[in-house]
């Protein structure tokens, strides 16, 4: 079996490492070049994620990633102002009831990709734009790229984001919706915060807190080991800039519109910005946002997709944020898919089942758990025409929201 992924996000990574592991022949084709593009610093990582990392990658990959996270997460804080001071005034427990959110713990993104791309380095092609598929008389799937090349698999996988082209073509009717919704984000060392008492205030948690009228979002991460002496120990090969340059810091997000992003691109604009929002807060708060690294600052979209009806299995499939969006666990979601996707596809290389049986009962998972309420028909999911996918360049209906 042959398989060819579409994105070298976090669920294609993991989707990569997982296949090859139980010796299926896999490709990742991805856009970007190796820094990839930015998409802030960190991640709350949950069950969903760890339980994939641990299934998929190599065991020294998970003992480098897991030493490297912060410390456990289990409940939300909810600061506020008293006599000029920052105080805890409440908290919720992170437990999956009182919202989605579950207990984890805090991962610096650009080190979790850093790991997850150490040892794809004869599986991962950048700068390869995917632009469209034919599904083959015989049963395979032939993939373009926009330098012209092609590449033909038993399976395609589209883990290519919010605005997948993959997903584009394959189920043109899945609508992607702009909300509107934009987050500030940002990382400021914790060192700058020494003597301000909001790290201690803080611990592991994650806290909000509201300030004339806006939403502050922060979390510390101090890393559980060091990381360039967790990879020395657990991934010597893992050389990166990224191990030697992360330090313990905070991160910060604040959410606004696209209105009041206004024209702000690059990362110092998108720090002004934030650094213009926040200038009413309490003094502490500001002192996070104005001390931020300021070529780590992004401003990331949030974008929606609609729960859509269950459709035909097909070699054509896809995963995490290019077919669900959770801009607070859809990493998870990302990760949980591509360990589903690979249990089921490792049946099948097996002759445990077929194809089409191993992608529909993954695409049903996915379904019932990233979209709780689906759109049924009486209980049983409606059925859409086959999808696209016999050639052309595909439909492009969706908004192409990308975070
Ligand atoms: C503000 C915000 C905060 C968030 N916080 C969290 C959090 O705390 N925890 C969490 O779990 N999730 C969080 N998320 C969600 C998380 O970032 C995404 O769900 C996750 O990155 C999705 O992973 P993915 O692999 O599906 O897609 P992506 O990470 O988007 O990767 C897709 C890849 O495909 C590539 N690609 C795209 N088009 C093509 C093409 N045509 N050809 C080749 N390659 C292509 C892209 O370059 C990219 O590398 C947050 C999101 C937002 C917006």
């Amino acid at each position: 079996m042959k398989v060819v992924v579409v994105g070298a996000g976090l669920g294609g990574l993991t989707l990569a490492h997982g296949l090859r592991r139980a010796g299926i022949e896999v490709v990742v084709y991805e856009r970007e070049g190796k820094q990839g593009r930015p998409q802030g610093i960190s991640l709350h990582f949950d069950d969903r994620g760890t339980a994939a990392l641990r299934a998929c990658l190599p065991p020294p990959h998970v003992a480098m990633a897991e030493a490297t996270m912060g410390g456990p997460r289990v409940q939300r804080l909810l600061l506020s102002e008293a006599d000029g001071r920052l105080v805890v005034e409440r908290s919720h427990p992170l437990d999956g009831a009182s919202g989605p959110a579950r207990p984890g713990r805090q991962v610096h993104r650009p080190l979790l990709r850093a790991v997850l791309l150490t040892g794809l380095e004869d599986t991962v092609r950048f700068g390869a734009e995917f632009t469209r598929f034919e599904q083959r008389p015989d049963g395979t799937v032939r993939s373009w790229f926009a330098d012209g090349s092609t590449d033909t698999a038993d399976v395609l996988v589209g883990a290519d984001g919010v605005g997948s082209a993959v997903r584009r073509q394959y189920l043109p009717h899945v609508r992607v919706v702009d909300t509107g919704k934009r987050m500030l984000m940002g990382a400021t060392p914790l060192r700058a915060m020494a003597g301000t008492g909001l790290p201690e205030l803080i611990g592991h948690s994650p806290a909000n807190v509201q300030a004339h009228g806006m939403m502050m979002a922060m979390g510390v991460l101090r890393f559980s080991r060091p990381p360039v002496a967790a990879s020395q120990e657990w991934l010597p090969a893992l050389r990166s800039r990224v191990v030697t340059d992360a330090e313990d810091y905070m991160m910060w997000a604040l959410p606004v519109t696209q209105e009041l992003l206004g024209s702000a691109e690059s990362p110092a604009m998108v720090w002004r910005r934030a650094q213009e929002v926040s200038a009413g807060f309490h003094p502490t708060l500001r002192m996070v946002v104005d001390n931020a690294w300021p070529n780590l600052t992004v401003a990331l979209r949030a974008g929606l997709i609609p729960p859509m009806p269950a459709w035909p299995a097909a070699p054509v499939t896809v995963i995490g944020d290019a077919i669900h969006v959770a801009p607070g666990f859809g990493g998870n979601l990302a990760m949980q898919d591509a360990h589903r996707l690979r249990d089921e596809l490792v049946q099948a290389s097996r002759g445990q089942q077929s194809l089409r049986a191993a992608i529909g009962a993954y695409e049903d998972a996915m379904r019932r758990d990233s979209f709780p309420a689906p759109d049924v028909n009486g209980g049983t999911p409606r059925m859409v025409p086959t999808p696209g996918g016999s050639g052309g360049s595909g439909g492009s209906n969706g908004a192409g929201v990308g975070t």
